[in-house]
């Protein structure tokens, strides 16, 4: 059998929930890297001697940053600079050197967690799902369903050297053991009821050379990236693991998103639809706006089949969701000529259609077709047709990329719209 058990940790980092040092472990070469998702069941022996990764740990004063040739761990916000909200959840971090300094640099870090004053959803046991989020009470598009820190932000790869004569799958399962070993001390610095959720969260991974901890975070971790600036692709990004969101059930058509703020180093976690008192709160594991086949790939590591409208009903479904890609790779073109802003309202309003049909609202076309329909009203000199699509252009909070300065186009008497530089600059179509 495979060499991925769970070895107690050794004494090189203390386990007090609230360790204010970090400890760093020195790296060595290639970069091995683990997607998330199942693989197929592997069954590799290392030969005698190499099952015990060889990493040093160094311990030291949390208030300096990465070293440049080692990994840290890091707990965020540091009890250092957090000493008025040190009570609040914190994320244990396994980071790449620079990644803690992007957030010390930070001018507002660190930011306390802001919770929703209501409670709006629970945790239930789903048939043939696990434990699944239903909402407590009805929902409107917008409204904050949670907010929380990671329980674990983890590298998705660490650097580990190949032992000489080594195969392939050899070095791949050496690697998987030495990223369970390092996730290992990041659960031994987590607070107790951090772990305890931890170790509650679903394993999909049983079976593929990964450990019972990094199997934890390969089933559950959300992409995190903006923490390795100049690091492009996956390993751009980190694991995050949470006690809630990771909870979480798959939907094509999903009805909640999330957005990330650094400063607080929490997710936030909106209804991008009206939700009913009691329906299951979705999130997209994989990419939604591709056919029902290409889902279905994506989707097999985690062992479950997707069994949502848009994969029940895949002619319909795939029909409008190619329909919806093939207008938005053409939109810029679309949108070039004024002459035609008549038949781009049209299609535009046929789109956002398309889209409120495929529960797609959580994709950026829907804000672009709602920005590209209060546009059009603007060039037109249409205030109450315009402010329509700014009320539901306000609404979007979960893509922290977007603008949000909409609330001046909400009343149609409001004076922005004459201050605006395209106000009734076109009057054709
Ligand atoms: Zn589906």
């Amino acid at each position: 059998m495979k060499n991925s058990k769970a070895k107690a940790a050794t004494g090189t980092v203390a386990e007090s929930p609230l360790l204010a040092s970090d400890a760093t472990v020195a790296q060595a070469l290639p970069l091995a890297r683990f997607p998330i998702g199942k693989v197929d069941k592997v069954d590799v022996s290392l030969p005698e001697g190499y099952h015990e990764p060889s990493l040093k740990y160094v311990e030291r004063d949390a208030r300096h940053g990465s070293l440049e040739t080692a990994m840290t761990y890091t707990t965020v916000p540091n009890p250092f600079n957090c000493a008025n909200f040190s009570s609040e959840p914190v994320s244990e971090c396994f980071f790449f050197p620079g990644s803690k300094e992007v957030l010390m640099n930070l001018p507002n870090y660190p930011q306390p967690l802001v919770r929703p004053k209501t409670t709006s959803f629970h945790m239930i046991d789903v048939p043939g799902k696990g434990k699944g989020l239903f909402s407590t009470r009805a929902l409107k598009v917008g409204d904050l369903i949670l907010t929380e820190r990671p329980l674990l932000v983890c590298a998705r790869g660490v650097v580990v050297l190949r032992p000489p004569n080594f195969s392939d799958a050899q070095y791949s399962q050496y690697s998987l053991d030495h990223l369970e070993r390092v996730t290992e001390i990041a659960v031994s610095r987590m607070r107790p009821e951090a772990k305890a959720a931890f170790m509650a969260l679903a394993n999909c991974h049983m079976e593929d050379g990964s450990g019972p901890l990094f199997g934890v975070v390969r089933t559950n971790g959300l992409s995190l990236g903006g923490l390795r600036p100049g690091v492009r692709g996956e390993m751009g990004t980190y694991n995050a693991t949470c006690k809630d969101i990771s909870r979480l059930n798959h939907s094509c058509s999903p009805n909640t998103a999330s957005r990330f703020d650094m400063a607080s180093f929490s997710y936030s976690l909106y209804a991008v639809r009206d939700i009913a008192d009691g329906e299951e709160l979705t999130y997209q594991y994989t990419a939604v706006g591709v056919p029902a086949a290409e889902r279905k790939k994506e989707l097999a590591p985690y062992g479950f089949v997707c069994t949502c409208t848009a994969c029940t009903d895949v002619a319909t479904s795939d029909a409008r969701r190619s329909n919806i890609a093939a207008f938005n790779a053409n939109l810029i073109e679309a949108r070039a000529s004024d002459k035609f802003l008549g038949k781009f309202l049209v299609k535009c309003r046929a789109q956002l259609e398309l889209v409120e049909q495929e529960g797609l609202e959580s994709l950026r076309i829907y804000w672009v077709l709602l920005r590209a329909l209060m546009d059009v009203y603007i060039w037109r000199g249409q205030a109450k047709d315009a402010s329509a699509y700014a009320a539901k252009l306000d609404k979007i909070l979960w893509d922290a990329d977007l603008p949000q300065d909409y609330k001046q186009f909400i009343d149609p008497k409001s004076p922005a719209y004459e201050k605006h530089e395209m106000w009734r600059k076109v009057y054709r179509g």
